[in-house]
């Protein structure tokens, strides 16, 4: 199927050709003739499958026709991140440079005052994280009665980071009459159940399940002691022809470590993740997108749904903790058709994390060897940190690795996970606290908090209490008491911070 059969305009496909595209990808081939019938979409699709383009084109087509009016957006776009935004509005550009469509991007980190410039002139296009949005619409710089068309993305991102209280709102202040166009890499049941809240008879379209990395990406595991894994990037880093890359570490701090040591071996590398200024992010993205930097040290969180043209490699320095983190990571490489090359870095204590990622891929990760270094044994149990060389998976003996760096591997307990599947509260914390977007925003229960405090862990279990006789409660400590990777701020204690009078009073004994 050629994109001329798909029902788009002589100018939409002008902008299709001009990108290089020759052919639609499978979610383009079977979303595009739906949304521009008008019809509602639900779609379960990963970034890099084209679902961008298979929503934007057919929007461009449909908002062709009519004129927008000020403060008041004929269509809208939702993101969970900034990031995700401005490449939506990347492509609105690409695809739309044939036509006049107004658009406008209201995320975080930028002024207000442009973005209002913007919305007062009127916008076919408006592409927002649900933070800002809320906030303009809160300030009366917005009115959603005109949208026509809602396009929510990666939808299990929004329920990971805490927007879903947010989403539903902001759907709610929309018109009940419209075409809404809805996607999420997986579909859990609360994602579901949101979909069958939003849509209307749906289409729906699924283009690769969920957990299957793309054919193009061959993947490589190599099994080294903690102490050697510095020195084994730094080899592969060598060996592997790498045009550019991005190297995921589990936690945050470890980004700028490794990020530092890159660059001591004389590296071209930058770092990225959610504590870095909004600025400073974009600039670093830019620079490596532009090939001025071409290793990207990178947290799941800062780089998820990221599209980066053509890049030939990622790094795994850490296993991820969430199996379904490892799909997303290596599918930042192998986009669209293109071959790509992955490289997961494991020791011992990483057995379980990597027999849950075969578990979900549905098959081992091809293990090598690297020349002198490991391979180490893994082990499945949880919290065995064993350091000898022993045979592996991966075949030859271990050899002293040369000069090495010692690095120091803390507990699994003292990690940052920053995964998918990790409220990002814990995971990336935002400085800039005037800022809500990429922000995990509290549940509406939780509003009231003053104190700055995000939203606690979705799976923390609220913390016991004992009542005694007279109605005095005190708190128990909870299992997980130790981790010092949980602020004090974002553990859930009892009620919060709030103790309802129930409670406090003594109980009353009916007299019968
Ligand atoms: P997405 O899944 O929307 O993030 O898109 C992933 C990448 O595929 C982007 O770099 C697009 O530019 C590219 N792309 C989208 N559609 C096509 C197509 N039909 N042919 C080739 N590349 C495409």
């Amino acid at each position: 199927m050629s994109f001329a059969d798909l029902g788009l305009s002589a100018e939409v496909l002008k902008a299709v050709a001009d990108a290089g595209y020759t052919a639609p990808t499978p979610i383009q081939e079977q979303a595009i003739p739906y949304v521009l019938t008008g019809r509602d979409v639900l779609g379960c699709a990963q970034t890099g499958t084209g679902k961008t383009a298979g929503f934007t084109l057919p929007m461009i087509d449909i908002l062709a026709a009519g004129r927008a009016r000020a403060r008041m957006p004929r269509s809208l776009i939702i993101e969970p991140t900034r990031e995700l935004a401005a490449q939506v509005s990347a492509a609105f550009e690409t695809y739309g440079k044939h036509h006049k469509l107004n658009m406008a991007l209201l995320i975080g980190g930028e002024s207000f005052s442009d973005q209002e410039r913007k919305l007062d002139r009127g916008v076919d296009v408006l592409i927002a994280t649900p933070g800002r949005l809320i906030d303009l619409f809160e300030r009366g710089k917005i009115l959603l009665s005109d949208v026509k068309i809602l396009v929510i993305d990666e939808a299990d991102r929004m329920l990971d980071m805490g927007f879903i209280p947010d989403v539903e709102r902001i759907v709610g202040l929309l018109p009940r009459i419209r075409q809404t166009l809805f996607f999420s890499a997986t579909m859990p049941p609360e994602i579901r159940r949101l979909a069958d809240a939003f849509l209307m008879n749906p289409k729906e379209i699924s283009v690769a399940p969920p957990a299957s990395p793309a054919a193009t990406v061959a993947q490589h595991l190599i099994t080294v002691q903690p102490d050697d894994k510095r020195e084994a990037l730094r080899r592969l880093i060598r060996n592997e022809d790498v045009k550019n890359a991005i190297i995921f570490c589990n936690r945050k701090r470890d980004v700028d470590i490794l990020n530092r040591s890159l660059l001591k071996s004389g590296f071209n590398a930058a770092a990225l993740h959610g504590d870095m200024p909004q600025s400073k992010r974009t600039e670093t993205l830019e620079r490596f997108k532009e090939g001025e930097i071409r290793l990207l040290v990178a947290s799941d969180v800062a780089a998820r749904g990221l599209d980066i043209q053509g890049m030939s490699h990622v790094f795994n320095f850490d296993v991820p903790i969430h199996a379904e983190d490892y799909v997303h990571r290596i599918g930042r490489t192998g986009r669209a058709g293109r071959d790509g090359r992955a490289f997961t870095l494991a020791t011992p204590e990483d057995g379980r994390f990597v027999a849950a990622i075969a578990k979900l891929i549905g098959k081992d990760i091809p293990v090598i060897s690297l020349e002198g270094i490991g391979p180490a044994e893994l082990s499945e149990e949880e919290g065995d940190t064993r350091h000898h060389g022993r045979r592996g998976r991966g075949g030859s003996r271990r050899e002293p690795a040369g000069k090495r760096e010692p690095q120091a591997r803390e507990p699994e307990s003292k990690r940052e996970p920053e995964s998918r599947h990790e409220p990002a509260a814990r995971a990336e914390p935002r400085p800039d606290t005037g800022r809500r977007d990429e922000r995990p925003r509290q549940p509406a229960r939780d509003r009231g908090r003053r104190d700055g405090a995000q939203r606690p862990p979705l799976r923390e279990a609220p913390r016991p209490i004992t009542m005694d006789p007279e109605g005095k409660v005190t708190p128990l400590p909870r299992r997980d008491e130790h981790r010092d990777d949980l602020d004090d701020d974002r553990r859930v204690i009892g009620f919060g911070d709030h103790l309802p009078a129930f409670l406090a009073r003594p109980p009353r004994i009916a007299r019968g």
